[in-house]
């Protein structure tokens, strides 16, 4: 089946799609963009990555072209027209193509939009049963990561170094502490069984399933403590995971080659990923 990608307002097969070579998000990363995931045709936790999408455009003085409404609307005929059953729904939009190239926002800009779809099998992934390895980096990025900006270069390089040895994500350290996963929020089960993870701050993006899954853990009474934590204290943890709107909870088992607690999954971990199945099940939409 042929892929059909949105652009501008048409729904257009992907060899048919056009974007200026003067896009400003081509030319200075100057754009947004959000990933939803969709199980059995329905979107997941959508409110909550179009809220973080509407924050994260504002940062950056930068007008939504459509109503939330209408964006739902879009997401929805392109799923439809993809055939998706499971997968990501990605979106973007940039400041739009002016001519001359200029850094300061021009006054004539109209954004550019675009969305496409991925099929991907989230729930039967093999890599939530068996965990991943992680390998950190450096946090090399900019101040602003809570801005979901398109500018991924320094986590393109940290998650091909983690590839490169043979890891599937990449932690960020910075200041001798975790900020967060390359493209996840990441968590560690400490052995009194509190569940820890990086408060927000400009350091990290405001993960819509990090939110999610600490709620619901916090609704089945388990405390949870929103601070850094480092390397060693993630390696003496009962658990790590990661979350994500394209993995939802995976665990953490080995960091830098060496083994958390027995080396696999832990039940806490499997557990909330259940539990998170279960919530984006029922709220699918
Ligand atoms: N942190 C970073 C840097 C990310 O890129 C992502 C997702 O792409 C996340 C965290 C997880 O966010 P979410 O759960 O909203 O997908």
């Amino acid at each position: 089946m042929e892929q059909i990608v949105y652009v501008d307002g048409a729904f257009v097969p992907a060899a048919d799609a056009k974007v200026s070579v003067f896009d400003r998000g081509f030319l200075f990363a100057d754009g947004i963009y959000e990933v939803s995931a969709v199980l059995d045709g329905k979107l997941i936790d959508n409110d909550s990555h179009l809220a973080r999408l509407e924050r994260s455009v504002g940062e950056i003085a930068l007008a939504l072209p459509e109503t939330l409404p209408r964006i739902v609307e879009i997401q929805k005929e392109l799923i439809a027209r993809n055939g998706l059953i499971d997968g990501v729904i990605y979106l973007q939009v940039t400041r739009g193509a002016v001519i001359p190239r200029d850094f300061v926002f021009p006054k004539e800009a109209k954004p550019t939009f675009v969305m496409f779809t991925t099929a991907k099998d989230i729930v039967n992934a093999a890599s939530a049963k068996t965990g991943i390895a992680v390998k950190t980096m450096p946090d090399i990025r900019w101040a602003r990561r809570d801005i979901k900006s398109v500018a991924l270069l320094a986590q393109v390089l940290a998650k091909q170094a983690a590839a490169e040895a043979g890891c599937q994500e990449a932690w960020m350290i910075e200041d001798g502490q975790v900020t967060e996963g390359g493209s996840s929020s990441a968590f560690i089960l400490t052995q009194d069984d509190v569940l820890v993870t990086r408060e927000n701050s400009s350091a990290i993006l405001p993960g819509c399933t990090r939110k999610a899954v600490m709620k619901l853990a916090e609704e089945r009474q388990l405390r949870v403590e929103e601070r850094a934590f480092s390397v060693s204290e993630a390696l003496a943890a009962k658990e790590a995971f990661i979350t994500s709107a394209s993995l939802f909870v995976q665990a953490v088992v080995t960091i830098d080659g060496q083994r958390i607690a027995n080396g696999r999954p832990g039940p806490m971990t499997n557990r909330l990923r259940e539990i998170y199945l279960e919530f984006a099940r029922a709220t699918a939409v």
